[in-house]
């Protein structure tokens, strides 16, 4: 079981640690893994003794860090291979060494008064020991839509101009200031595509840690308009039944999970 730490940790050197602490040991947005798709040990890595550790959590009772490592040096998983293929544990370890260091890495300055910031003593975040300004981990949330019509027989899908070539997805967008999930779903689509949806119900949810999303997925009933691509984001969407769909993502997305969903009338 993986358990997250309550109170922001200062890193730590290999020297002091256990050799029998867990590591997600970080480099090309992927991990270190093992065969069998498991966090190594400390031991196993042959870490310097004076590389700096974060403490992330406990993973089945042992200590848990983050660092980055030299991809020239070791073998990596590809993040999204983790988030497709790894136990809920490492996924979740993984997710969360990947988030939380890149937050200390650039959570080092005060924003109002630029001093050095430290741990917080009491809370999980930063504290600027001058102005007393604190930092919490930032998390983006955006939603992710399966919007359905004749019935539930037709999903539509969109290609992004950041895909790659040929792949069609569910609508996604992040959650601005301000807005609620309601509202950012609506305009997103109005944005995105210029229909109207109702009707929608929360799916699931996933932590993306590319840098640090959270994807919520909602399911969507259309309710007017002619679905056309924005051009900016969007170059192309179509409605697709689930006998001729286009090339998907890759599986490990939210996204992906909810296409299959569809396919298979669970939705
Ligand atoms: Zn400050």
């Amino acid at each position: 079981m993986f358990v997250v730490n309550q109170i922001q940790k200062c890193f730590v050197p290999v020297s002091q640690c256990d050799q029998k602490s867990r590591v997600v040991a970080l480099a090309n947005r992927g991990a270190v893994l093992d065969e069998s798709m498991q966090l190594p040990a400390l031991s196993q890595l042959g870490l310097d003794g004076n590389t700096l550790l974060l403490p992330v959590g406990e993973l089945d009772g042992a200590p848990c860090y983050a660092c980055r490592v030299d991809p020239e040096c070791f073998t990596t998983i590809a993040g999204r291979a983790i988030l497709a293929g790894a136990s809920e544990d490492v996924r979740e370890a993984f997710c969360r060494a990947q988030e939380m260091l890149l937050w200390r890495e650039s959570h080092r300055f005060c924003g109002k008064c630029a001093q050095p910031l430290i741990p917080s003593t009491h809370d999980l975040a930063m504290t600027c020991p001058a102005c007393g300004a604190v930092y919490f981990p930032q998390i983006a949330p955006a939603v992710i839509v399966a919007i359905t019509r004749n019935g539930g027989n037709e999903i539509l899908l969109a290609h992004n101009h950041r895909f790659n070539e040929g792949v069609f997805s569910l609508i996604a967008g992040f959650v601005e200031m301000g807005e609620n999930l309601e509202e950012a779903i609506h305009r997103e689509i109005k944005e995105e595509i210029g229909i109207e949806v109702d009707h929608f119900r929360y799916l699931a949810s996933q932590s993306w840690p590319f840098p640090n999303s959270l994807m919520l997925a909602f399911y969507a009933e259309w309710a007017g308009g002619e679905a056309c691509a924005d051009g900016a984001e969007l170059s192309e969407c179509h409605w697709y039944t689930r006998d001729q769909l286009p090339r998907l993502p890759e599986k490990g997305s939210v996204a992906r999970a909810v296409i299959d969903a569809f396919v298979e009338n669970r939705l």
